[in-house]
């Protein structure tokens, strides 16, 4: 079973995988104290005697393996827990671990605090890449995926959005119960919980969105077009792969916005009600199809999500009358010359993940394949990825291999080029 991440290989436990997390969580804004039970359906990928979890500084009270308590112990960001009896290759059985604390994110030096993390009134989780197990003990691999039961109590003026689809909710005296299920497979740090005064509404297209009050006539405007990038989108990408998308705006201004599965985080500062950010709404939004549906296999390929994130943008201004995608590439080649030609996208080094250059040099060379292929050729390929891909984990040879069946010219020496030279071609 998983072997460990190229990039990331200190998250992630070999011997087995997670069929199913069920969380079960109570928390107090503003006490910032979270109690949790997870209870994960695993399945032995091995003999085990026992399983390695990724937990970050909680205190755990107790750990039942099959119902009964198990001895385990905790530090450096992992649970290890003991079977009472061994676990023959294959069997499925549960694990359950009961924790409490105040979440916090999990340190990086490339790209600071992940995962929960609390607001100025509320929480939110942005877990990109290995901020999970900040709220949740979990087999932190991206090339893994589960379905979610997701359960938050919280105080009831709090509004609560998990990933997938509210499927029961129970107001108490001074908290509700907010239950939401996900269940089309999903990778650990796309897990999300939201936590906030909100307003809920609908858009056009009935998809939910909670939104601080303050900001809702602003919000209408510059995300009223969403409806008709899902609809591009859609037209171009395939079907949008899941049953429902939410988005988030947050009270506390954000350094970037946030994708989860099925739902997408902005910031105050994301909504100026002039659409200054809607490259950034058809971005969160492209990333449902490229990183939520179709997964990475490893972080290496990190360009299969961003780049195509990045193309959609472009993607987006030319069906709404804004700069064409031609125009944008032109710009960007520009931009790109200007910069370092030291990156290889397809393999740019964990600290250089997120570097912008992987972003806009991945959408340009989407958009130069796009002239070799021909927009038909070219569209149809993405569509071919997306549904070959779907709910699964896929690398950048599975989509040179997808792109190759659309054209008779050989691509190796162009994806060569553009993912694997530092030099711009
Ligand atoms: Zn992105």
């Amino acid at each position: 079973m998983a072997l460990k991440d190229s990039y990331l290989p200190a998250h992630g436990n070999a011997g087995y995988r997670v069929a199913h997390y069920d969380l079960d969580l109570d928390y107090k804004p503003i006490a910032a104290r979270l109690s949790g039970r997870a209870r994960l359906t695993v399945v032995a990928g091995v003999a085990l005697t026992g399983l390695v979890l990724d937990l970050g500084t909680f205190k755990v009270d107790r750990v039942l393996v099959e119902g009964r308590p198990v001895r385990f112990t905790h530090g450096g960001g992992k649970l290890r827990v003991r079977a009472a009896r061994p676990i023959a290759a294959g069997t499925r059985f549960t694990v359950e671990v009961r924790y409490v604390g105040t979440p916090r994110p999990i340190r990086t030096r490339a790209w600071g605090d992940l995962g929960w993390d609390q607001l100025a009134d509320g929480a939110i989780v942005a877990s990109q890449p290995i901020g999970a197990p900040s709220w949740f003990p979990c087999n932190d691999t991206v090339r893994e995926k589960a379905t979610y039961r997701i359960t938050v109590t919280a105080p009831s003026p709090y509004t609560v959005v998990a990933n997938g689809v509210l499927v029961d909710g129970k107001v108490g005296g001074s908290t509700t119960t907010w239950v939401y299920e996900q269940d089309v497979p999903m990778a650990t740090y796309l897990a999300t919980v939201q936590i906030g005064q909100y307003e809920e509404l609908e858009l056009t297209d009935g998809q939910p969105a909670a939104v601080p009050s303050r900001l809702v006539a602003k919000f209408a405007h510059d995300f009223g077009r969403q409806p008709a990038m899902v609809e591009l989108f859609e037209r171009l990408f395939g079907p949008y792969p899941f049953g429902q998308y939410s988005v988030v705006v947050t009270d506390d201004d954000l350094e970037v916005p946030i994708e989860a599965q099925g739902v997408s985080v902005f910031g105050a500062n994301h909504v100026d009600g002039k659409r200054g950010f809607e490259r950034l709404v058809a971005h969160e939004l492209a990333h449902q199809w490229f990183g939520n549906s179709v997964g990475l296999a490893d972080w290496r390929d990190i360009w299969l999500n961003e780049g195509f994130a990045a193309y959609a943008e472009w993607l987006w201004s030319e069906e709404s009358g804004g700069a064409t995608a031609s125009a944008i590439a032109t710009r960007t080649r520009v931009a790109l010359l200007r910069q370092g030609q030291n990156i290889r996208i397809g393999d740019p080094g964990v600290d250089d993940m997120f570097d912008d250059r992987v972003y806009k040099r991945g959408a340009l060379t989407l958009h130069t394949l796009r002239t070799v292929l021909g927009d038909a050729a070219f569209f149809s390929a993405l569509r071919e990825w997306t549904h070959t891909y779907r709910h699964r984990t896929a690398t950048t040879d599975q989509f040179i291999a997808v792109a190759q069946r659309h054209t008779a010219r050989p691509l190796a020496a162009f994806f060569q080029s553009w993912l694997y030279t530092g030099k711009l071609p």
